[in-house]
């Protein structure tokens, strides 16, 4: 299996730039997501890995060798389209030797490889079936199975799951990432879909308007959101934003919150901006007293947990508590927040303070 390295790659279209110099690394046997709302790049940037698109600039790597300019032919990587494009006029055992058929391998092999694969699947009982009577589940195992029968290098998967709906998502999705933990093979996957990549990702990169806005484990990207969009994005209800009278003074390196110190990097000492003071609802606290307050003008069961959410002199607030603490829509509590929960951000470039923070992938676009 492989590794892949991605060094300042771009791809215009025309005038149109849908990805602008992006670096990343995908390790030998991750899984790893691209993420991000439509239209941001994430599909060109697969379909540069995998050779269906020749970057503009910047290079790419397949364990070490330059791909960049290789036909798909020569990459050694499966690019799963969405699950549903099988042969329907073909059985289930065709449609998976096909690639195999057609590399020219003999068929005792093709027959062996083929069994193989229905195995790990799981879809051994249903060979000789016509794809067009199977289940979802099942195309969407031989539509696999199709890919992995070759041995390639690395997968690639542009929202695979994207036409199911919500339970089939789910379980297909538990299967795919059991599947991969089974295989250990280099997978990156495309997904609009936080919560998918979240559950599913060893590491994920986060792209918007055609940048990679941070690149880091899905744990590392929700506590220590590089950018505020970043922040917007991932979670749900999503982080807070208060507006903050705070200042980065000229040349200063860190500000001071609550005591606590926060380094500014150094592309941004001396910027002189306002802040916005970024906080999670489940870092919320309500209080009965406090001196900073808010009205609450909604609350949502939700089972375990509620979101409440208030009013307060900066803006709107929710609040992730206990599904049984009492909270009445209408009166005015105290709020509370742990400063070591916080992330502040800089409101004109969107970016966060926290100099130990790779900065490096911000600077591009
Ligand atoms: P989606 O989830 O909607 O597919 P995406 O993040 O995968 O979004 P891309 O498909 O990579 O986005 O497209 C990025 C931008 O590049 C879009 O604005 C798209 O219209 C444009 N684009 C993609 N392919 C081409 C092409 N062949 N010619 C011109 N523009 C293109």
């Amino acid at each position: 299996m492989a590794q892949i390295i991605i060094k300042n790659i771009r791809k215009e279209f025309g005038d149109f730039t849908a990805v602008k110099e992006s670096s990343f690394t995908i390790e030998d046997g991750e899984f790893f997501m691209l993420l991000g709302p439509s239209g941001c790049g994430k599909t060109t940037t697969l379909r540069m890995i995998a050779g269906l698109e020749l970057p503009t600039s910047g290079e790419i790597y397949l364990d070490g060798e330059e791909i960049s300019q290789k036909p798909p032919s020569q990459r050694d990587i499966a690019f799963v389209f969405q699950m549903f494009a099988l042969y329907p006029h073909m059985n289930v055992y065709k449609n998976l030797s096909y690639p195999l058929v057609s590399q020219g391998m003999a068929r005792r092999d093709v027959r062996a490889k083929v069994d193989e694969v229905a195995g790990i699947l799981g879809i051994e009982g249903i060979l000789k079936k016509p794809v067009g009577g199977l289940s979802g589940g099942d195309r969407q195992r031989v539509a696999l199975g199709r890919a992995i029968v070759r041995d390639p290098k690395a997968f690639m998967m542009d929202e695979p799951l994207g036409a199911l709906d919500a339970e089939f998502r789910e379980r297909m999705s538990e299967e795919l990432r059991a599947l991969h933990d089974r295989m250990n093979a280099t997978t990156v996957y495309v997904t609009h879909d936080q919560l998918e990549a979240m559950q599913m990702g060893d590491k994920i990169v986060v792209m918007n308007n055609a940048v990679v806005e941070q690149f880091g484990t899905p744990q590392e990207i929700y506590d220590k959101p590089a950018t505020m969009f970043v922040a917007d994005f991932i979670g749900s209800p999503s982080m807070n934003f208060l507006g903050f009278d705070g200042k980065v003074a000229e040349g200063a390196q860190s500000v001071e919150l609550n005591g606590q110190t926060l380094g500014v990097p150094q592309q941004r000492q001396g910027a002189d901006g306002k802040l916005v003071f970024g906080v999670r609802p489940e870092h919320v606290k309500l209080t009965d007293s406090g001196g900073y307050r808010g009205e609450v003008i909604a609350t949502e069961y939700l089972g375990t947990t509620q979101i409440i959410t208030l009013e307060t002199a900066n803006g709107e607030i929710k609040a992730r508590v206990p599904a049984g603490q009492v909270a009445t829509v209408g009166e005015t509590v105290g709020l509370g927040f742990d400063a070591r929960t916080i992330t502040l951000f800089e409101q004109a470039s969107g970016q966060a303070l926290r100099s130990e923070l790779n900065h490096e992938v911000l600077t591009h676009g």
